[in-house]
């Protein structure tokens, strides 16, 4: 079957086909321009091409993380100076995520350097996940492995969202992460899927691997039994004293070309254009929105890194014409 009848077929009875890396790497290769208009098509057939979604994300235990991902400043493997924080007050983080709704956002995020919760732990998380939903907001953790019953748990407080990235392809995942495996992320994917919570999974480029690796990344996504609700891409922030302190930079055409990519084969998930936005072009940043991008974090600050900022990201969506999204479209 031809891109053209697919993507329209895909689009229009809401199928959710399954893909193949052949195929996948076919479409990824296709001229920029074909490439870009399908992954347009596409997106307008599903979204409002012209809202993006805020989420806001804060880091409510930082570093002293004891897995090894190579491309993170709070791994204890790693030198990076960071000072390592206990987990946050209930009523700080609250604070934080009443500040973030008057900005806009619709989804609060927050985020512990854990391989996974300590059970002691989950009485206070569970606080913060209604503390926050009773805010009006969308809730999302991203705490780590989860077991069947802490994600079950974390289900029966009201969580809306869970975060865990696959991060790359299987093949390349050892290289950068040696404290666990690929299936041990697909494991948690699973659970989180079964406690009935909406799943929150993407990857990075610029650690070094190829375009086959991110290609694959984005194909056991979309071939999950249910794709993530929502697919954050981040561009490598290398980070002094981390394992890909010197990683080279992306090509921002081989970025674009992976959100189309994302777009085309998760026709019904928001695409979020991550970390790394600070050294993005605003040029770069359009054309990721008009391949299909459609959610982005807001403030100053992603858990440990830059963000682009209130000021900046106004001033770009502005004069992209482009709109918050509402909570009720904001799915
Ligand atoms: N500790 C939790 C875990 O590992 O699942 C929280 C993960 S938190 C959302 C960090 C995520 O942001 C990682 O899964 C990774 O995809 C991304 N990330 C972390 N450090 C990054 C960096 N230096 N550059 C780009 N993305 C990064
Ligand atoms: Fe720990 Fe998460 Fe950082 Fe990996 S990405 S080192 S699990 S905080």
């Amino acid at each position: 079957m031809d891109l053209e009848s697919r993507a329209v077929t895909m689009t229009s009875v809401g199928a959710q086909p399954k893909w193949d890396a052949a195929e996948a790497n076919k479409i990824y290769n296709l001229p920029f321009n074909d490439l870009l208009f399908h992954a347009h098509t596409v997106h307008r057939a599903n979204f409002d091409p012209n809202t993006v979604q805020f989420s806001r994300l804060l880091s409510i235990k930082t570093g002293g993380c004891p897995e090894d991902c190579g491309y993170c400043s709070q791994s204890a493997h790693h030198p990076t100076g960071l000072k390592a924080s206990k987990l946050m007050e209930v009523e700080r983080v609250i604070t934080e995520a009443r500040k973030a709704k008057e900005g806009g956002a619709t989804r609060y995020c927050m985020g512990a350097a854990w391989r996974s919760p300590k059970d002691r732990d989950m009485d206070m998380v569970i606080a913060m996940v209604h503390g926050v939903k009773a805010l009006g907001l969308e809730t999302c953790m991203t705490l780590g492995m989860l077991s069947p019953s802490q994600a079950d748990t974390l289900a029966e407080a009201g969580l809306d969202y869970y975060n865990h990235n696959i991060d790359t392809s299987e093949r390349f995942y050892k290289e950068i992460v040696t404290t666990r495996s690929f299936a041990d992320r697909l494991e948690t994917l699973g659970n989180v899927r079964q406690a009935g919570i909406k799943v929150c999974s993407g990857g990075i480029l610029g650690m070094g691997e190829t375009a086959g690796d991110r290609i694959d990344m984005l194909v056991t996504l979309a071939n999950l039994a249910e794709p993530p609700e929502s697919v954050p891409i981040n561009m490598l922030m290398p980070m002094p004293g981390s394992k890909l302190a010197n990683a080279a930079p992306v090509d921002p055409i081989e970025f674009i070309r992976i959100i189309a990519l994302a777009r085309i084969l998760m026709p019904k998930s928001h695409v979020r254009l991550t970390a790394g936005r600070t050294g993005m072009t605003d040029e770069m940043q359009a054309l990721c929105f008009f391949a299909g991008a459609n959610s982005i974090f807001v403030g100053d600050t992603l858990l440990t890194a830059a963000n682009p900022g209130d000021d900046r990201d106004s001033s770009l969506l502005r004069r992209l014409g482009l709109t918050p999204a509402a909570l009720d479209s904001a799915e």
